[in-house]
């Protein structure tokens, strides 16, 4: 079968993967000019990594599982990580059970309340009951003010932003259990893991096994139109060209669907108008020396204007940024927020305002470059009821299928879900 795919992030490249395996002749259009979506690299000058930070762990055997049937198993890397926390501006390093127990900001009282949260979340099955509950009600009825404020909030923050208020408690649900499965992961125990050469490894692995079975992939390609053909199939229309496939599957967001569709080809219940989405605006810092031992640090402070510090290069071996340190510092916001309006230079600004109060010894010397990377569309926001506010979309054509991301109601997203959709998707055999 000839199957058209729109989109080549993550979802789109392992589709076309897997549908180029079963003998289909694939083509995926991307409006970007390289492939990835939001795991896409970047060129940092000395290196080239990932342009948002991205882990693997341990638990993430979908992913891990593909990374290996794509022929990259070897090239897959376990380290190792710390994790800390800046609060009251202090950093204290939480990486394990004795350093936690210690940890001055949290009562005893409010640390074992903490201890009951994670087991009673890691428990819930019906999480559909979550979806009514703002996450704060429900982290401050568990966990009490002081676990909430010192570290649920700072979590929260550096998860969603300033949107937490508006969360559902499946948010904070999603993430005990993911947390939960990679403590439960008997391999690579409280380790890390990445792709030797980041993910640009993966999408070049995809790109060639695509091409390899006939396949074909447009990149600088977007998709304007998709309509139904009355002779059967569908027609892609892309950079004003036009052409027939039998199939077409869209992979990208949800409120673009009815932008880009014939009239009556989807039937969306609802608008997906109404869906929200998070964006994230992240600088990337490349250093000659490390700024912090940690993978993660989670803050929450009024005069930082980003709320993580992600220490990649303490993940990643040094080889692969040039012997140069990269460190991600996220602000996660509404994707209609007026600060994706900034100039670069005016975020930069801002960003080193925040950098110089909590490394006030920082040497400029030691700054190689500084990066800032925007994405306005990362994923939809689980605000309350979100399961009822997903468009239940149905496509009124048997030729034309959608699989994306804003489908996710009860799972963070990452790309051990995407491949875990993927292959949900390949389960049911409408093709
Ligand atoms: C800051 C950050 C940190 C993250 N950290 C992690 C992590 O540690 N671990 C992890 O597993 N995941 C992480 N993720 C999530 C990971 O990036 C996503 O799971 C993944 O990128 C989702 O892939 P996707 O294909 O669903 O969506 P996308 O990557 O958004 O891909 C959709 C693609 O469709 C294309 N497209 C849209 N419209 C059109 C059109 N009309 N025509 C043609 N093409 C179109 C877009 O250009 C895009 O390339 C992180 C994400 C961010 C932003």
């Amino acid at each position: 079968m000839n199957i058209g795919i729109i989109g080549g992030g993550m979802m789109g490249l392992a589709l076309a993967y897997r549908l180029s395996q079963e003998g289909h002749k694939i083509t995926v259009f991307e409006s970007n000019k390289q492939l990835g979506g939001l795991t896409t690299h970047y060129d940092y000058g000395p290196f080239v990594w990932d342009r948002f930070y991205h882990v693997i762990l341990p638990s993430d055997k979908d992913l891990i599982n593909f990374i290996k049937e794509i022929g990259l198993g070897d090239k897959l890397r376990w380290r190792p990580t710390l994790t800390g926390c800046y609060i009251d501006q202090k950093l204290y390093s939480i990486s394990n059970t004795i350093e936690f127990l210690r940890f001055p900001p949290l009562t005893l009282i409010g640390k074992m309340r903490l201890a009951i949260t994670l087991l009673y979340g890691s428990r819930i099955k019906n999480w559909l009951k979550l979806e009514k509950i703002p996450v704060e009600d429900w982290l401050l009825k568990l966990s009490g003010r002081n676990t909430y404020e010192k570290l649920w909030k700072p979590l929260l923050l550096a998860k969603v932003g300033e949107n937490y208020k508006r969360v559902s408690a499946v948010f904070i649900w999603a993430y005990i259990k993911r947390l939960f499965s990679a403590r439960d992961s008997s391999l690579h125990k409280e380790q890390l893991g990445y792709v030797e050469g980041g993910y640009k490894t993966v999408f070049d692995q995809l790109e060639k096994l695509i091409s390899a079975a006939g396949g074909n992939i447009c990149t600088g390609a977007t998709v304007e139109y998709i309509a139904p053909c009355a002779e059967g199939g569908m027609w892609i229309e892309h950079n004003g060209v036009k052409e027939h496939f039998d199939k077409a599957i869209f992979t990208g967001p949800v409120n673009l669907l009815q932008h880009i569709t014939a009239p009556d080809l989807v039937n969306v219940a609802g608008t997906s108008d109404k869906v929200e989405y998070l964006g994230v605006i992240c600088m990337a810092l490349i250093t000659r020396k490390p700024l912090v031992p940690y993978y993660v640090v989670n803050l929450a402070d009024q005069r930082i204007p980003f709320t993580g510090v992600i220490g990649m290069s303490n993940l990643v071996a040094l080889k692969e940024t040039a012997g140069l340190h990269i460190t991600y510092f996220p602000k996660y916001i509404h994707f209609k927020d007026p600060l994706f309006q900034k100039s670069d230079d005016e975020l930069l600004k801002m960003f080193f305002q925040g950098l110089r109060l909590i490394f006030p010894d920082i040497n400029t010397d030691d700054i190689v470059v500084a990066h800032i990377n925007r994405a306005t569309k990362i994923q939809p926001l689980q605000v309350l009821n979100y399961s009822k506010l997903v468009p239940k979309i149905a496509t009124e054509h048997e030729d034309f299928l959608i699989l994306n991301n804003s489908q996710f109601v009860s799972d963070t997203l990452n790309n051990n879900t995407v491949v875990h959709h993927v292959n949900e998707f390949m389960k049911k055999s409408f093709l």
